[in-house]
């Protein structure tokens, strides 16, 4: 007699589906770039491209907000100087500044629309720092919940995520306006799906 779900054990729980990276959106895949040149920047690419196509939630004067393509929690948001400029220190007091504002406008929509219970926000430096694209700096900020960091990525190179990013795109862009204490502009989808 075959298996039904039901007669398995567990129970559904929050996470609707696993994500998997079908939307190579702004490297093509999980490569890093071919050199530190601005021309191989992804991080200066994006703002070129739509925001529903490079997952800009919102662009400010110096700096803009977009999703992680790898994500480590669903929200997962990096604030961005439009200057390829590598180190802290580089930055200007205005660029500074806008970061800042920026990163509060993310923690003020994150936990309107998803009430993460804590965050971790950071800047890696260099390749030896963890940075990913260590040319273009990039500040993260990251929504946790209690219990968000299970196994899954350990046993099986995998991380459940409960939305896709274009959904996750759509529902912070769409509160953006209301919950960021910003001025920076956010566009939403035509019709933004159920998230
Ligand atoms: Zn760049």
């Amino acid at each position: 007699m075959p298996a039904e779900a039901a007669d398995l054990a567990g129970t559904p729980d929050a996470f609707q589906r696993l994500w998997t990276p079908h939307r190579m959106v702004y490297i093509g895949g999980a490569d890093k770039p071919a050199d530190d040149s601005e021309r191989a920047c992804p991080f200066c690419s994006i703002p070129g491209r739509e925001d529903v196509d490079g997952l800009v939630v919102a662009r400010g004067a110096l700096a803009y907000v977009v999703l992680n393509l790898y994500p480590y929690n669903p929200g997962h948001l990096m604030v961005v100087p439009y200057r390829h400029v590598a180190g802290y220190p580089e930055l200007t007091t205005a660029e500074l500044a806008e970061i800042g504002e920026l990163t509060q406008g993310a923690m003020r929509v994150l936990r309107a629309t998803s009430a993460p219970a804590g965050f971790n926000l950071g800047v890696n430096q260099g390749d030896v720092g963890g940075a990913g694209i260590a040319a273009h700096l990039h500040q993260h900020v990251v929504p946790r919940w209690g219990g968000d960091a299970n196994f899954m990525p350990i046993v099986a190179g995998t991380k459940p995520l409960p939305q896709l990013l274009g959904t996750t795109r759509a529902v912070l862009a769409a509160g953006w306006a209301a919950h960021s204490g910003t001025t920076a502009v956010a566009v939403p989808d035509a019709t933004p799906e159920e998230g």
